[in-house]
């Protein structure tokens, strides 16, 4: 596993979520497409499989897209501040960046295979 390179690493933070977003905000329109579908007179009293899930669905997906609300809220407010001799610090907590907050969110892709371990700090 290789070091990330400069600015990998906020890119690839960037692009997760950006990923993640996109899944869920998919997933939760063809939830709502399919829980209008449901609610055509023409269904009605038909055995749909499945048709209570859908709002479950919908409601996994608002909770996903708050989780990356709250991931981005916290990214943002523990971003690098300006290089210094030593290198970046947090500009909340004054830890060497990327601090333990920045590293438990972007740990949630560890299994992604470009992601190359806790970023070094340096
Ligand atoms: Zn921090």
């Amino acid at each position: 596993m290789s070091a990330w390179g400069p600015g990998e690493f906020e890119a690839f933070t960037k692009a997760r979520l950006a990923e993640a977003e996109a899944a869920a905000r998919d997933l939760l329109r063809t939830a709502q497409n399919v829980s209008l579908e449901l609610k055509d007179p023409a269904l009605l009293g038909r055995h749909m499989p499945g048709w209570h899930s859908w709002p479950e669905v919908e409601a996994v997906c608002a909770g996903r897209l708050a989780d990356i609300a709250a991931m981005r809220a916290i990214l943002d407010l523990h971003a690098p501040n300006s290089v210094s001799g030593t290198g970046r610090a947090c500009a909340y907590c004054g830890h060497l960046w990327p601090c333990a907050e920045v590293s438990a969110v972007v740990s949630v892709w560890s299994d992604h295979q470009a992601y190359r371990g806790p970023r070094e700090q340096h």
